[in-house]
């Protein structure tokens, strides 16, 4: 196992499959238009299950796909099945916004994909209109009960807390998650390169949450995961026996335990989800360096890795926006969603 400059192990690995989504989340993607990543870049099933497997050998066993949309990316099911052939991958799970997900559930099971996130932001269709720009509400929620009848578990759910949008739901998406065997965490709004209309004053605070939750559902008690320590979510048991997770990247950041790293559709591999710039891996596997080339090279890059891009912004008095429009279209790699959640 390698470490960073503050001892933190290279433990898991979110690989982006692609940078084009089906949805235009108000948090993600508010622009009309977007600079594409080029098609000749996008690294091919071959490529991205090479470095998966080096960066496994070198200790990320936890295997993320995302994105953009993941499953828009076709054949997913044929990636799916090589990365899951990889020994040292223990952990394949997949982050989706579940609209393909009804169809695609069953498949991706069969390849050895061992469970899913699906992104759930309100239970309200006209909401979702308004919050993604989208009519497919009902969509998503048959993939969520697919992915639940296919096995994909556990099975979670990711829901944004914005304040003046979907904040007044947070008991409602309890009790969706308890009735369909699955378990909520809660993320605070992050000021990630996409969310180009963000303020401080939108953020929900893990307080905030954990207070209202208290009030509707009685308190909740803090869980352990000895299991995990580097996890991004805190969970928490309500009396009621009900557990879920706060993600508090912007108030309560945890990069001190932050073991994930991110590989882009075109190869470039992120050391925080805040860095400006990445590593180029693409242009070495196609130049022909060996595999013990890459490995040595993402060994240098993780040992000198020093990123704390969450607690940093802490510290930035009158915190806006992370990126201007100009500069997101001048580099997309900044794009929250060309670099995966
Ligand atoms: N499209 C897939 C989805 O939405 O699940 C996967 C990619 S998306 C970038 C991954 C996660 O990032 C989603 O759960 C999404 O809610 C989260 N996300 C995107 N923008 C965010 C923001 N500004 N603050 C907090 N979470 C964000
Ligand atoms: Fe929404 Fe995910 Fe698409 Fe971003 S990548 S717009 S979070 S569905
Ligand atoms: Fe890890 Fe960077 Fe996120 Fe901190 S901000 S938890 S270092 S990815």
């Amino acid at each position: 196992m390698i470490r960073d400059a503050w001892a933190r192990p290279l433990g898991s690995l979110r690989v982006s499959v692609t940078d084009r989504c089906n949805l235009r989340c108000r948090y993600c993607m508010p622009e009309q238009e977007y600079v594409w990543l080029p098609r000749a870049s996008i690294l091919t099933f071959e490529e991205i299950a090479r470095l998966v497997r080096i960066f496994a050998s070198l200790g990320a066993r936890k295997v993320r796909l995302t994105g953009g949309e993941p499953l828009l990316r076709h054949d997913l099911p044929v990636l799916t099945e090589m990365l899951a052939a990889i020994p040292d991958v223990h952990d394949l799970a997949l982050t989706t916004n579940g609209v393909l997900l009804e169809k695609l559930a069953e498949p991706l099971r069969r390849a050895g994909l061992h469970r899913v996130t699906v992104s759930l932001d309100t239970l309200r269709p006209e909401r979702m209109r308004e919050l993604a720009r989208t009519d497919r509400h009902a969509d998503v929620l048959a993939g969520i009960a697919a992915a639940h009848r296919a096995g994909l578990t556990p099975l979670k759910l990711n829901s944004v807390v914005v304040r003046g949008t979907n904040d007044d739901e947070l008991p409602a998406l309890l009790a969706f998650a308890r009735t369909h065997h699955a378990e909520v965490r809660f993320i605070e709004y992050m000021d990630v390169g996409g969310a180009t209309g963000w303020s401080f004053d939108q953020v929900v605070s893990r307080q905030e949450m954990l207070d209202g939750i208290g009030r509707a559902y009685g308190e909740p008690d803090p869980l352990r995961n000895p299991d995990d320590p580097a996890a991004p979510a805190e969970r928490f048991r309500l009396p009621d026996g009900t557990t879920f997770g706060i993600v508090a990247s912007t108030t309560a950041p945890f990069c001190r335990s932050c073991d994930r790293s991110r590989l882009t559709a075109d190869g470039t591999w992120l050391l925080c989800l805040y860095a400006a710039s990445g590593v180029d891996l693409r242009e070495p596997v196609r130049a022909g360096a060996t595999d013990a080339e890459l490995a040595e090279l993402i060994t240098t890059v993780w040992q000198g890795r020093r990123d704390r891009g969450a607690e940093e912004r802490l510290r930035v008095a009158g915190r806006e926006t992370l990126y201007p429009r100009e500069a997101l279209r001048a580099d997309p790699h900044r794009e929250m969603h060309t670099r995966g959640g």
